[in-house]
């Protein structure tokens, strides 16, 4: 190992410092999806100029990297919280069981059911292409040595699990101590099912007594949205401390490239999802898809600039009620629900970047764990807030669950948000479908209000 002088030292930190100041002021008024791409960029060039020195690697290694692991941690660190909080107002939002068995009944199904689809699509796509495996065998190599720890953790989970019943699964879901159940990421299932029994319980007891606790967790939903928000405004450094290392530890191209697959993977099969969504619209409303489409696309576009499901709703809910025709008893029950639960884009992204972890990092995953996957990206993509990034986050349980090491989180950051704009828009699309869907199977589903497609954009009230 080169040891790095002092002098060394000090120049590294006060030329990065000066960096850090100069991007503040470049960054001052790009919107942030623009301020993360340019911290990658950044990331980039600080990896490959800090490579081009025999003393750079282990600098970045010592004075940027560990950035890169406190936002990864922080993020981390409000999954369980974010969960109880989303789950718990998700699940209470739906008022009382009679209605819940009707209307809700049929949403959650459905919810449930395209989100098998879209998680199915992307396993499918994400085995057939196997952006993973375009990392060479070196490559591969050193990033398993350099996680080696990991491995042999996931390992100890793998053999611990091969010895255990078949219903363990289900006896894993039931936690004994919720206190517990929070204390690791990896229990995270757990977590979502005593916010679903909260919730429900919520939905049963006297209204008097419930309301203040519903407006607590309202309150709580919104104080972790925030902390969202104030851990995506550190996120320009954050990728760039993430990237910075990532290339100064595996200083290969493969990797990029091998990005650039995973990206069209995940792509793919968002564009065969809206496919999807047009097939079930046409099958069963008759609504052909230009009408579809053309009345939800003000909502896909915000959703796209905006990344965040919930900042879309009241674009989605005035569009799919005045331009698609959907009453408004469905449209303001089907909606708000679909913003917190259902997000097929991002359980397919959840798939396939599971699955691309895995096969970065040489794990063959047996039919056994891609099963495990498909259930634990449905409920991680429930728990998942509508906001940027939550599907990051939650990811972690789906690579906890299937013990692929959540190191490899550090893989895809590089792409996550494009790819986060993109899945939205999907997640906002399904939405719309489920409502379409719902409306005509209870004789909710007329003609629109409002025909000009270019009007009332954005949304009058
Ligand atoms: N940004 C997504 C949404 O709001 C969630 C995610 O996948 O990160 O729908």
């Amino acid at each position: 190992m080169i040891e790095l002088t002092s002098l060394q030292n000090v120049l590294f930190v006060g030329g990065f410092i000066i960096l850090i100041v100069v991007m503040a002021k470049i960054m001052k008024n790009m919107a942030l999806h623009w301020q993360i791409l340019f911290g990658m960029a950044v990331g980039v060039g600080v990896g490959i100029l800090a490579s081009n020195f025999d003393w750079g690697a282990e600098a970045v290694k010592d004075w940027i990297k560990p950035f890169g692991t406190i936002f990864i941690n922080s993020l981390k660190l409000i999954a369980v919280p974010l969960i109880l909080a989303s789950l718990i107002k998700g699940v209470s939002d739906l008022k009382d069981i009679a209605k819940l068995s009707r209307m809700g009944g049929r949403t959650i199904g459905i919810y449930i059911f395209t989100t098998i689809i879209a998680v199915t699509i992307g396993l499918v796509l994400v085995n057939i292409i196997k952006p993973g495996k375009s990392i060479t065998a070196e490559t591969r190599q050193e990033l398993v040595e350099s996680y080696r720890g990991d491995a042999a953790n996931v390992k100890n989970v793998a053999d611990s699990q091969k010895n255990s019943g078949p219903l363990q699964a289900l006896v894993d879901l039931v936690p004994d101590n919720i206190v517990g159940a929070s204390s690791s990421n990896g229990n995270m299932l757990q977590v979502i099912f005593f916010a679903i029994f909260f919730g429900i319980g919520l939905i049963l007891i006297p209204e008097n007594k419930a309301t203040p606790v519903k407006k607590f967790f309202d309150g709580f939903n919104e104080v972790i949205l925030k902390m969202i928000d104030l851990i995506m405004l550190a996120a320009p450094y954050g990728v760039l401390a993430l990237l910075a290392a990532l290339v100064v530890e595996s200083p290969s191209l493969d990797l990029f490239k091998a990005l650039g697959w995973y990206s069209v993977t995940v792509l793919a099969g968002l564009i065969l999802m809206v496919v999807v969504y047009n097939l079930i619209v046409f099958g069963y409303t008759r609504k052909k898809p230009s009408f579809f489409m053309k009345g939800i696309s003000p909502a896909q576009l915000l959703a796209f600039s905006t990344s965040s499901s919930a900042a879309t709703l009241p674009v989605t809910m005035e569009r799919v009620h005045e331009h698609l025709g959907v009453d408004e008893e469905v449209s303001s029950f089907v909606l708000p629900i679909g913003a917190t639960i259902n997000m097929d884009g991002t359980s397919l992204y959840q798939a396939v970047a599971a699955v691309f972890i895995a096969q970065a990092f040489g794990m063959d995953l047996d039919f056994m764990t891609q099963l495990g996957i498909i259930a634990t990206a449905t409920l991680a993509s429930i728990g998942s807030a509508a906001v940027p990034g939550a599907g990051m986050v939650m990811l972690v349980i789906v690579l906890a669950q299937a013990g692929i090491p959540e190191a490899g989180l550090a893989l895809i950051f590089a792409v996550d948000r494009p790819l986060d704009m993109c899945r939205t828009v999907v997640n906002v699309t399904g939405d719309a479908t489920v409502s379409m869907v719902v409306a005509k199977s209870i004789g909710k589903l007329g003609e629109p209000k409002v025909k000009d497609w270019d009007d009332n954009y954005p949304p009058h009230s």
